[in-house]
């Protein structure tokens, strides 16, 4: 695999940074349903920057869209985060988290298109839009260009950058959202939960248990697959994962969650465990938006089993996949694998 092959390289060089053209583009998939980056894609891109970017310093930043600020106040912000330390990059649930310097929090939530991208020294930034075109420039925001102003060629990768961290080595955080639901946050410490909207329990931690699974799902009468997605019985699962988890469990998204049997429920805490986990390996699921720091779209998509795989013949069965919608949300499954009432004796074999 040409990817891997390419990201081992950057793992192994971080300062060999070029931008990638996304030479992944067969699985690329432009879909109508809205798919935020999940765990495995933020877990991934906190991996890379956390070698590539702890302690250093970010000296200011420009924003060029001020909603993408959502706290405290943008002239604040611009205050706060000037010449603070990089002391810790993580993740909780959906949120990228960077420890800076001064017991203060700095939270990304890449929401549908949000991305991190990492600018080597040299590149310059090409604000003139903003005079020349308004409108255009709300939409487009600045241009980046490693040679003179005004930029004379456009780099699609770069386009769309609501906010720039400028770090004091010369290199560029630019956070591009094309459709500017993303929102960065700058909290005190003592004020975690509240930065983080009061997260359940990370899946991929000690605990989140079997046991802990069943206390969450007692009493919930919603079908499991909207109980999945809510961010406080479990951090970080989104659509893609949850369709995933339910076909490696063998449960219909419709169940009601408080029907599962215990060993149903240990099935699925196993299968939200192994997709999560596979999807990190992968580096993400890339349908629309996501590209990891250095532009490449993960390759994930290549190893799902069921999301976005109607019509397509079950990998264990041969039963095409199914489509239908819960909570508003695109939902896949195999009718046979996982059924929504239990097995007549006559079926079994
Ligand atoms: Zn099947």
């Amino acid at each position: 695999m040409a990817c891997h092959c390419w990201k081992e390289t950057n793992r192994q060089d971080l300062k060999s940074y070029e931008i990638a053209s996304s030479r992944l583009g067969s699985v690329l998939m432009k879909s109508s349903e809205e798919n935020m980056p999940e765990l495995p894609e933020v877990e991934y891109t906190a991996r890379q920057l956390r070698h590539a970017i702890i302690d250093t310093t970010i000296q200011d930043a420009l924003v060029f869209w001020e909603r993408s600020i959502g706290h405290p106040s943008l002239p604040d912000f611009l205050a706060e985060i000037a010449n603070r330390r990089i002391l810790g990059v993580r993740r909780r649930g959906k949120f990228l988290v960077m420890d800076l310097e001064g017991d203060l929090l700095l939270t990304i939530h890449r929401r549908m298109s949000g991305n991190l991208l990492l600018l080597p020294p040299g590149w310059q930034v090409d604000t003139s839009l903003h005079e020349t075109d308004p409108a255009a420039w709300d939409r487009k925001g600045p241009t980046f260009c490693q040679g003179e102003i005004p930029c004379t060629q456009f780099d699609p990768e770069t386009a769309y950058c609501r906010v720039c961290f400028n770090l004091v080595d010369g290199r560029r955080l630019l956070f591009t959202d094309p459709r500017k639901f993303g929102r960065i946050e700058l909290w005190p410490r003592e004020r975690e939960a509240e930065a983080l909207e009061n997260l359940g329990p990370e899946p991929l931690s000690a605990e989140f248990t079997v046991e802990r699974l069943v206390h969450s799902l007692a009493g919930r009468r919603g079908a499991i697959k909207q109980v999945l997605l809510s961010q406080h019985v479990i951090a970080g699962l989104g659509n893609i994962y949850a369709d995933e988890a339910l076909f490696y469990a063998g449960i219909h998204p419709l169940r009601r969650a408080d029907t599962l049997t215990p060993d149903e429920v240990r099935r699925l805490h196993e299968g939200i465990v192994a997709v999560l986990t596979l999807g990190i390996e992968h580096g993400g699921t890339s349908f629309n938006e996501y590209r990891d720091l250095w532009g490449e779209a993960g390759d994930n998509y290549n190893h799902v089993r069921v999301y976005h795989q109607q019509g397509r013949p079950c990998v264990r069965c041969g039963t095409p996949v199914e489509r239908i919608v819960v909570g508003q949300r695109g939902t896949h499954f195999c009718p046979n694998c996982q059924r929504l009432l239990p097995i007549r004796p006559a079926e079994r074999s």
